[in-house]
């Protein structure tokens, strides 16, 4: 059975009382949903907080693995006098699993580019976590056509140094800019053409054939089944429809229906 992923990135919404209050609610219902999954490394759940919520939502996470931590950025060098930043390797030592690397907001608002997110992923794999690494293309892009060429680049350019052992350790995140938090959900066709797109470069470029490929991109409870049933769709990363508990658990529904 492939492994299903499910990913909540929060943004920069939330108090930290209230991602507490989110996770109160959360957990009793993700035990109640933990017999409907085959075994527990077939679903892998992450909350992608702020920076701020990561130590209190571990707090109270303990030991507990039904659902794991994200965060939405990290440093591109490992340490030094950069204030106001954070280290790939602070976020490993508080719990953190994993960094989302190339969200299309990071690369629009803080003109995050190629070089510097393969930088970031260097780090986060340093520092012994899983890079979640986003990319798709922008409206300008699908409408002239360019949208596989952009999608490539980005791959391209921020995988280069990779080997194919640490390729193996990312997960990808394909992301249509315009489709992010727009309620514009890409078809199933264009979702599956990118989808198996991206599968082709990972595997003629790195010889990499087992990188789980989520769908991001106004996913919500209503379409999350449709999405999810794509071939190589293997879970999504989900913006709005994760702030709430009782949507981000239908979500978890129709990843495993
Ligand atoms: C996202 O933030 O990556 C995202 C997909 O947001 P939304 O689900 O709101 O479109």
């Amino acid at each position: 059975m492939k492994k299903k992923y499910l990913i909540g990135n929060w943004k920069m919404y939330k108090t930290v009382q209230e991602a507490v209050v989110f996770m109160q609610q959360l957990l009793p219902q993700l035990e109640a949903i933990r017999p409907l999954a085959i075994c527990d490394t077939a679903l892998a759940l992450y909350i992608a907080p702020s920076f701020l919520h990561l130590p209190a939502i571990a707090a109270l996470l303990g030991d507990q693995k039904s659902i794991q931590l994200l965060a939405q950025n990290c440093h591109h060098e490992a340490e030094g006098a950069f204030t106001g930043e954070v280290s790939a390797a602070m976020l490993a030592s508080i719990g953190v699993s994993g960094v989302l690397i190339g969200h299309s907001e990071r690369r629009n608002y803080q003109k995050e580019d190629h070089p510097l997110l393969a930088k970031k992923i260097k780090r986060v794999l340093e520092a012994g976590m899983q890079p979640f690494f986003c990319c798709g293309e922008s409206l300008a892009a699908r409408r002239s056509g360019n949208h596989k060429a952009m999608v490539q680049q980005q791959l391209q350019e921020s995988l280069v140094d990779l080997t194919p052992k640490e390729i193996e350790t990312l997960v990808i995140a394909y992301e249509p800019v315009w489709a992010i938090g727009t309620g514009q959900v890409a078809t199933m066709e264009e979702i599956t053409e990118m989808h198996t797109f991206i599968r082709g470069i990972l595997s003629n470029h790195y010889g990499v054939g087992n990188v789980p490929i989520l769908y991001g991109g106004s996913c919500n409870p209503q379409n999350a089944a449709a999405i999810f049933g794509c071939a190589d769709v293997a879970g999504g990363l989900i913006g709005g429809a994760s702030l709430e508990a009782d949507q981000f658990v239908k979500m978890i529904m129709a990843l495993l229906a």
